[in-house]
């Protein structure tokens, strides 16, 4: 339980940890009789957990924060008290706590503690090592918020009884705690999961199975319209496509140096007879990784260095093993779909090959309005004493490729970073890091310059000099895999999608029936364009079915009425925008087509 000095007695740390105890001070005279658990201070604040007589619940929190703040207010002093091992279990004794007691025996001989210090503020005791503020007094005013009640085990382990822990936002500032609120709440309205279920895009079906989402048609046309961008973008820089199969060897993971050292994170193998009359099994596995499929697709021909770069791409689907604890949403899941690509490149090739890759995913930024992102090269550390057994024992190609991948970085413009000591096992690895909209820092994508699987898979090519060489592997997903790029999108854009990649795009809704023909010649013509485009055929009143449409974010709702029929035109309500406004329908219709044609963002 020691925390580094500088930390612990810092001002905030005092202030939330003295908080602590006087949630549970507020808690104690609301609730006679609970009993204490943990209560530290966190990374935004505090907790505290409690068994409680009697449950407590958000609606109790008015009332216990006002029961804190009278206790600020009143200025109760801290006072620290060290008693010698008797003294101290007669006092916990005499407290009635027995989860301290567990912890206090446990502590004192552990550590052959000959004494322990206890913290007493009002009539409040609590065993505890400090520090804390002087007085309740140098709390500041209206800087601290209780956030949620949950459920956790006492220490942790699910053997143990449940307790009720109480989160609290702690800061010193009351404008910290205010945008430190906000940008929760903004969290929580866009929460992937939240959003998912109300806009229809994806299920997880116990029936099917833990982390693997089933997509719904909302949620497949996020999926085939991003894969759409990346394929046109990946054929102007003359990737060739190629698909392979979800369920390989074992043995090609023991070739590329993933086995044995990642098998936790792969499914159980399967054992199959290859023949009647072998008597050894094959060991297959659902792929964790495209690599192997593409490097032996590489392999398939001879290769010449004329035809260098190669590159192959493809949406891939892979399975990760997690456990059922950990899977959740589209963010942790066991099976995932991912924009890979591999390019086979000679050592004169990979600044450049690196720099397009680069490129690549400045472009898909722009396009998706994303601006605030940097890169990260995660290099080979010469200086760690374990780095023979981490990464590949190859000094100067480790020299050589970083400055090439560095140079690249250089060269693009991009905002970028440097950590020693993170790279893959292969060679050097650039993430792309977002920050997202609530304020979190995502990876978004990873990409690696790889100089050892070649030579482990034996991948060659014929180079000028009719002698074979070994390429060079550049690793790429610059929309990571459809789970974790849609789970960010839906927060990102908060579900309001723009036109191009809204799942429905226009909703027709007529004033009266009467109109229905109308509407229907105009849905027709936009299908005939590809245009996402529905009626809305409910019984609902028009404002009903304004409500439920504007609900669903659709970007386009076009409202057809007498008037619309006999000009030939549309009104328009757009996402987000208050002014209606009426076109002419072939004007419309040009409008539309080419906002999706170009993506626009509005
Ligand atoms: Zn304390
Ligand atoms: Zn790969």
């Amino acid at each position: 339980m020691k925390k580094n000095q500088t930390e612990t007695n810092s001002k905030l740390y005092k202030i939330r940890h003295s908080l602590a105890h006087i949630l549970a001070q507020a808690v104690m005279d609301i609730r006679p009789g609970a009993k204490l658990g943990f209560g530290p201070p966190i990374d935004d604040g505090f907790y505290y957990d409690f068994i409680l007589p009697e449950p407590i619940g958000s609606e109790d929190f008015k009332e216990i924060e006002k029961k804190m703040k009278h206790i600020i207010k009143q200025g109760q002093a801290f006072e620290r008290e060290e008693l010698n091992l008797d003294k101290a279990f007669s006092q916990i004794d005499g407290m009635g706590e027995p989860y301290k007691e567990e912890y206090a025996r446990e502590l004192a001989q552990k550590h052959g503690l000959k004494s322990l210090t206890f913290y007493k503020n009002g009539s409040f005791l609590d065993m505890c090592e400090g520090p804390h503020v002087e007085s309740t007094k140098e709390i500041p005013q209206n800087c601290f918020k209780l956030k949620s009640v949950a459920g956790a085990y006492w220490r942790g382990d699910s053997n143990n009884t449940m307790m009720t822990r109480i989160y609290a936002w702690a800061f010193e500032t009351k404008e910290e705690l205010v945008g430190h609120v906000r940008a929760y709440e903004e969290a929580i309205k866009r929460d992937h999961k939240k959003l998912g279920k109300e806009l229809q895009l994806f299920t997880i079906d116990e029936e099917i199975g833990k982390g693997l989402p089933l997509w719904l048609p909302n949620g497949t046309v996020l999926r085939d319209e991003i894969e759409k961008l990346m394929r046109e973008f990946e054929f102007e820089d003359e990737y060739k496509r190629v698909s392979t199969p979800t369920l390989t060897k074992a043995k090609m993971y023991y070739q590329t140096g993933h086995l044995p050292y990642y098998k936790d994170g792969m499914f159980p193998f399967m054992e199959i007879k290859e023949s009647e009359d072998s008597d050894t099994n094959e060991a297959y596995v659902l792929r964790p990784m495209n690599c192997p499929h593409h490097h032996r697709v590489f392999a398939s021909q001879k290769r010449s260095y004329r035809e260098l770069p190669v590159r192959l791409a493809e949406y891939g689907n892979v399975f990760r093993y997690e456990d059922s604890g950990s899977v959740s949403g589209l963010l942790r899941v066991r099976g995932m779909c991912m924009n890979d690509a591999h390019i086979y490149c000679t050592e004169d090739q990979i600044e450049e090959e690196f720099l397009k890759v680069m490129q690549m995913h400045e472009r898909l930024y722009k396009l998706l309005g994303l601006e605030n992102f940097h890169m990260r090269l995660s290099t080979w550390d010469s200086e760690d004493p374990k780095g023979k057994e981490k990464y590949v024992d190859d000094p100067k190609a480790w020299d050589k490729t970083q400055n090439m991948v560095r140079s690249a970085m250089q060269r693009s413009g991009l905002p970028f970073v440097e950590v020693a000591g993170e790279a893959a096992f292969y060679g050097p690895k650039i993430d792309f890091q977002m920050k997202t909209v609530t304020g979190r820092e995502e990876t978004i994508s990873t990409n690696q310059l790889d100089f050892a699987v070649p030579k482990r898979m034996g991948l060659t090519y014929v180079g000028a000099d009719n002698e074979e060489h070994m390429p060079y592997i550049i690793h790429r997903a610059p929309a990571g895999t459809h789970e974790r790029f849609t789970a960010f999108l839906i927060e990102h854009f908060g579900g309001a999608f723009p036109t191009w990649l809204a799942p429905v795009q226009v909703k027709i809704i007529c004033v009266s029936d009467a109109f229905i023909d109308y509407a229907k010649e105009i849905n027709s013509e936009l299908r005939r364009n590809f245009v996402r485009s529905e009626i809305d055929l409910s019984s609902d009143s028009l404002n009903k079915k304004i409500r439920t449409n504007t609900k669903s974010k659709i970007p386009n709702l076009l409202i057809i009425g007498e008037n619309e029929v006999n000009d030939q035109s549309v009104t328009i309500r757009r996402y987000g925008i208050k002014e209606q406004e009426t076109l002419n329908k072939s004007d419309f219709i040009n409008q539309l087509l080419k906002k999706i044609k170009s993506r626009s963002l509005n």
